[in-house]
């Protein structure tokens, strides 16, 4: 009865919910931290939550489908046209419209060997092969070598997530012209509000990189540095003509009232943003002392998450489990093929929490 296709599917196994850890574990739900998802830990901003209980009774308003006041934001905080943009369910949703308008039947997905789980997902809805550069951390060369197999989409996710890592803009740069320009190249910047204030080489600016390269389509979320994953809002820009074919995946009304009205009011709240990160990389300091205090590998994160690596066989799942046993829930990369976890950077006493526990652990 079923296409072909699903049999390599396996559907995507997302961060333990709070309450299902409570329930397993006997742990009160209020004191279960969840780090997880790479979640905002201060969650949205005051403005975004005032502007929701402010607008609770519009849940029977369809949102103006054209979503033209936060396209309008978008395309002023990066010096674009509206045209240019597109909004999705998340980011994630832009990824599926790519998949959708590009590929046929056989066609080739280009990605890094560990990589953001629902590229593959995605390719494989709509009939395509994933071809995975084998080095563990993103190898332009690499990648370069493998355009000769002829891929229609390549993802470039920068920071990279589940490891953390990002490329230097000018390593792009030099890629990309190499890349045929009836390949769609997929930037995705899920995280690039951290990385842009970490290190200049690693911001790209959607406006410069879709101007040099047609073929680049550059994606945002409001998911993290942002505090609305809940509220599912990402977009995607590039030059009219690839937003336009991928508005015909679109179904009206692809985020709701609330998710607009908290889009709109969280891309005006910068001030909140830089909070988010100048907090994040404080955290991050202490994360990285108590790795190197405990000799435990690491890669230099450009994110809001940091990825530990283990050396005897086994020991990240057999910690992430005693951990959520203690109802702290960090990501196992064992479906990664990782001896590794990943933590979400939290609040400062979540953050000691972890460092608590994890200890105990490992002892
Ligand atoms: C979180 C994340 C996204 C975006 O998720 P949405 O919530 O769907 O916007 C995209 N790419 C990566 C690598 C991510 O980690």
């Amino acid at each position: 009865m079923f296409r072909a296709e699903l049999e390599k599917i396996v559907s995507y196994e997302a961060g333990k919910p709070i309450e299902l850890v409570a329930r397993d574990y006997g742990v009160a739900a209020s004191d279960v931290v969840k780090l997880a998802s790479n979640e905002n830990p201060f969650g949205a901003s005051e403005k975004v939550r005032a502007k929701l209980a402010a607008i609770v009774n519009q849940t029977h308003r369809y949102p103006d489908d054209s979503y033209f006041a936060l396209k309008a934001a978008i395309a002023n905080k990066y010096n674009m046209n509206s045209k240019n943009i597109i909004i999705g369910s998340g980011s994630d949703q832009i990824f599926e419209f790519i998949s959708h308008v590009i590929l046929e039947r056989g066609d080739i997905v280009l990605q890094n060997k560990i990589d953001f789980a629902m590229y593959a997902i995605y390719t494989a809805q709509a009939g395509g092969e994933t071809l995975r550069a084998e080095s563990e951390i993103h190898d332009l060369n690499e990648f370069e070598k493998l355009l000769a197999k002829d891929p229609k989409i390549i993802y470039l996710c920068t920071p990279a997530n589940p490891l953390g890592n990002a490329m230097d803009r000018d390593e792009i740069y030099k890629f990309l012209p190499k890349v045929n320009q009836n390949s769609l190249v997929v930037i995705d910047a899920a995280y690039m509000e951290f990385a842009a204030y970490k290190d200049a080489k690693k911001h790209i600016e959607p406006r410069d990189v879709t101007e040099k390269f047609p073929n680049v389509i550059y994606t945002g979320t409001f998911s993290k540095a942002y505090g609305l994953g809940g509220m599912r809002v990402g977009y995607g820009i590039a030059n009219e003509k690839i937003i336009k074919e991928l508005h015909k995946m679109r179904a009206p009304f692809n985020i709701t009232t609330l998710s607009l009205a908290a889009a709109i009011e969280a891309i005006g709240d910068q001030e909140f943003v830089q909070k988010t990160i100048t907090h994040n990389f404080a955290e991050m300091e202490k994360y990285e002392k108590f790795a190197r205090d405990r000799k435990i590998k690491y890669i230099e994160s450009y994110t809001n998450f940091i990825t530990f690596f283990f050396d005897r066989q086994n020991e990240a799942s057999e910690i992430a489990q005693k951990l959520l046993k203690n109802g702290m829930i960090v990501r196992d990369l064992k479906s990664y093929g990782l001896n590794a976890i990943r933590v979400t950077i939290g609040l400062e006493a979540e953050n000691a929490k972890f460092m608590k526990l994890f200890d105990e652990a490992r002892r």
